[in-house]
């Protein structure tokens, strides 16, 4: 069975085409920059590997070179788009009302539309992909699976804030979390590998976005982002955990607007805010040099994660293994060995040559002795979702 999985952004469409139940990535894809004159595909599969620039007004011009290639005599795949027989949809946020993956119908649209409102920077693109593979692949079933269902599972003492009563009940206002498709698959990798039958795992997803979640038995049981993606773990360009009382006093006493603010932390805040410099790979080429800022902001970013490890060891009276993920928990040797160095007591010990290895595949990089397992799983949302989505119709 063809799954084709859509991961549509707000001016991008990730894509992969994955036969199920053999796991076999057929090809896979990205358009970036929708609505520029220079919008780029890039489109791979075994045999063809290709870079095109082009004009892609909106998504459906994007999802149309995407069916174009994948019908093309010589570099396509498929011969006709009924071959595929299911779109698998990556959705941000689901609210409260998904806590599994779900047939996409009109009341399904609905909810996305209506939870909009929590993720206007994801849920927007997230309906556009679903309605523009609805009009070119009619015969398929669409289905979407969401960021936020993972943490379904986090329980009141977790996922609700500290404010009046009526903001929860009346305006959802609480803990969603995100990246759950991430944490689920890897948290699910580790229990597989470790062949565990009872689970204590902390799952760290750093990436552009970062998270960070407490997993008991395969269910989350907390996790560091909240109703917005803007909590935590310091990130790329977002803050992450700030006292709000630096909000008032930028708004009430140094000028600025709310969206001022908005933008402030959301986008020129985090790692750039700290170096001038978003992406870990300068960062940590700049303290290598010696610049301190850098040397800092590295510093700072692992004892954030630290100090949730710690909350989270207690919140779940233990750990079995701590797992890194997505572009820098699965590259940056660098912040792995600063977040593991001094955690003896906790019972976990990093091997510094394994922690050095590079590699493709899930690796332990623990020493012999170490009471925690400390995993690196290589992320996989796409093929997540294509797990779900073959699971909830056969
Ligand atoms: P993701 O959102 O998972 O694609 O992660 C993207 C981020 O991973 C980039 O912005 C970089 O900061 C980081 N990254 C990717 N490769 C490396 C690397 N080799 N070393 C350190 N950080 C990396």
């Amino acid at each position: 069975m063809n799954i084709l999985i859509i991961n549509s952004g707000s001016s991008s469409i990730k894509f992969q085409l994955i036969e199920m139940p053999s796991e076999a990535l057929i090809c896979s894809g990205l358009v970036e920059r929708i609505g520029n004159k220079d919008a780029v595909l890039n489109y791979k599969t075994n045999a063809t590997s290709l870079q095109q620039t082009a004009e892609i007004d909106n998504h459906k011009q994007g999802l149309l070179k995407i069916v174009e290639l994948l019908l093309d005599p010589e570099k396509g795949v498929i011969k006709s788009t009924n071959e595929i027989e299911i779109v698998g949809h990556r959705v941000v946020h689901g609210g409260n009302s998904f806590s599994n993956t779900t047939l996409i119908t009109a009341e399904v649209k609905q909810d996305i539309q209506k939870y909009a409102a929590l993720a206007p920077l994801h849920n927007p693109g997230n309906l556009q992909g679903i309605l523009v593979a609805e009009e070119f692949f009619p015969l398929a079933k669409q289905v979407a699976v969401f960021d936020t269902a993972f943490h379904q599972s986090i329980p009141e003492k977790a996922k609700k804030y500290a404010i009046p009563n009526n903001l929860y009940e009346e305006q959802g206002i609480q803990v969603y979390g995100f990246h759950g498709t991430s944490h689920q698959y890897v948290s699910e990798k580790a229990i597989d590998y470790l062949g565990l039958k009872t689970s204590k795992i902390i799952s760290i997803h750093l990436g552009n976005g970062c998270s960070i979640t407490a997993i008991v038995d395969g269910k989350s049981i907390d996790h560091s982002l909240g109703f917005t993606p803007s909590n935590g773990l310091i990130m790329g360009t977002r803050s992450g955990d700030i006292d709000h009382g630096i909000i008032y006093h930028l708004v009430d006493n140094l000028g600025y607007s709310v969206a001022e603010v908005k933008d402030l932390l959301t986008n020129k805040s985090g790692m750039l805010g700290l170096t001038g410099y978003n992406d870990l790979r300068d960062i940590e080429a700049e303290a290598e040099k010696g610049n301190k800022n850098c040397i800092l902001a590295l510093t700072m970013n692992a004892y954030r994660i630290k100090k949730y490890i710690g909350s989270y060891v207690a919140a779940m009276n233990g750990l079995d293994a701590i797992i890194f993920t997505a572009g820098i928990g699965e590259n940056s040797s660098v912040i792995r060995q600063l977040v593991c160095m001094d955690m003896d007591y906790f019972g976990i010990d990093l091997d510094k040559a394994k922690n050095e290895l590079k590699s493709k595949n899930l690796r332990e990089i623990n020493t012999a002795t170490s009471k925690v397992k400390i995993l690196v799983i290589p992320t996989n949302e796409e093929l997540e979702i294509a797990k779900q989505a073959f699971q909830l119709l056969n």
